[in-house]
């Protein structure tokens, strides 16, 4: 137990008991504020310099920098029981994320922010995945800028060494139709390819289910991304109507992953739909949707909800090595 793990698994186990997102992320901040203390013991008073930490965090941190639990996570980790437990290990064997933005659409930081950020956590790998060029007002990528942006992935790739990748990527819109809104052929050069529905969202179910069916089975897409489009803060909106039962079919079938969307306005898919995602057989990729740097911290909370309904980390993508999802394409670049 090192002070970094003790603050992120106090994170975690208040995020499983339904804390709001505001407490958990005291936790987080005050984690990433330890990466600036040498190793050995530290007294409260000290790691109440950090920025970021208060008195509760300054004295967890404190307990944690001798290898000892930390009294208030040994009485979280009493009241929590094992399915904490799991949901712990599966965030632990997290290796990536398949969904993040930057400031080339509508993220707020530059992507070698996002990737450091992404290593730092501990991840092996992230996706880039800018928006596609009709989502204007996210600034989307036209084919010339996704060019553009390959490039720039590959220099802050040779900066950053072996021990991380960012991988190429997208979220594309589904058109009307099903097709992907992106040149095919670019799309067959990416990694990983997102494909998610920002558009007409309360449309029928009938077409909604032909338009996710098509891009499900589309041979360059690998992720559905936040399938029911819901948002449950604020206004809200419902979730788009489709045949979940043939959709989620389809996707175990074509071996496309359902996405766990861990933004807390929308944790999509809804439980019923995941439940019937995992009956289905479908793999998933527990991703971030991340705009800002800070927010790559909300992956844990799709690992407590997969453990929940008992999935293992065999079908989370975003547990796997490199060389495992992207059997033909690692060490290609
Ligand atoms: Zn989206
Ligand atoms: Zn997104």
């Amino acid at each position: 137990m090192d002070p970094n793990e003790a603050l992120r698994r106090i994170a975690f186990l208040l995020e499983w008991r339904g804390a709001s997102p505001y407490r958990v992320r005291a936790f987080h901040t005050a984690a990433d504020a330890t990466r600036h203390l040498q190793p050995g013991p530290v007294d409260a008073a000290q790691a109440r310099r950090l920025r970021g930490v208060g008195p509760l965090t300054a004295e967890v941190i404190s307990q944690a920098s001798t290898g000892a639990v930390p009294s208030y996570l040994a009485r979280l980790q009493a009241e929590a029981g094992p399915g904490a437990r799991a949901g712990w290990d599966l965030a632990a064997a997290s290796t990536g994320d398949c969904h993040l933005h930057s400031d080339w659409s509508d993220g707020g930081s530059p992507l070698e922010d996002m990737a450091e950020a992404a290593s730092a956590l501990g991840h092996q790998w992230a996706v880039l995945t800018d928006h596609s060029p009709r989502l204007t007002i996210a600034h989307g990528l036209s084919p010339d800028r996704l060019e553009c942006q390959l490039q720039a992935v590959a220099a802050v790739n040779s900066r950053m060494g072996p021990g991380f990748r960012l991988l190429t990527g997208i979220e594309c819109d589904i058109l009307d139709d099903g097709s992907l809104d992106q040149d095919e052929d670019l799309l067959g050069r990416l990694d990983i390819v997102v494909a998610s529905v920002h558009s007409k969202l309360r449309s029928e179910p009938e077409p909604m289910t032909a338009r996710l069916l098509a891009a499900v089975r589309n041979p360059n897409v690998d992720v559905l991304g936040h399938c029911t489009g819901r948002i449950i803060t604020g206004r809200g909106r419902p979730r788009s109507r489709f045949d979940a039962e043939t959709v989620f079919a389809a996707c175990a079938e074509a071996g496309t992953a359902v996405e766990i969307n861990c933004r807390p306005e929308r944790r999509d898919p809804p439980d019923d739909l995941l439940v019937q995602a995992a009956t289905a057989g479908c793999r998933f990729a527990v991703d971030t949707d991340a705009h800002a740097p800070e927010q790559l911290h909300w992956q844990s909370s799709g690992y407590a909800r997969a453990a929940r309904i008992g999935l293992g980390a065999d079908r989370l993508i975003t547990t796997w090595s490199l060389d495992r999802l992207l059997p033909t394409r690692s060490g290609s670049q």
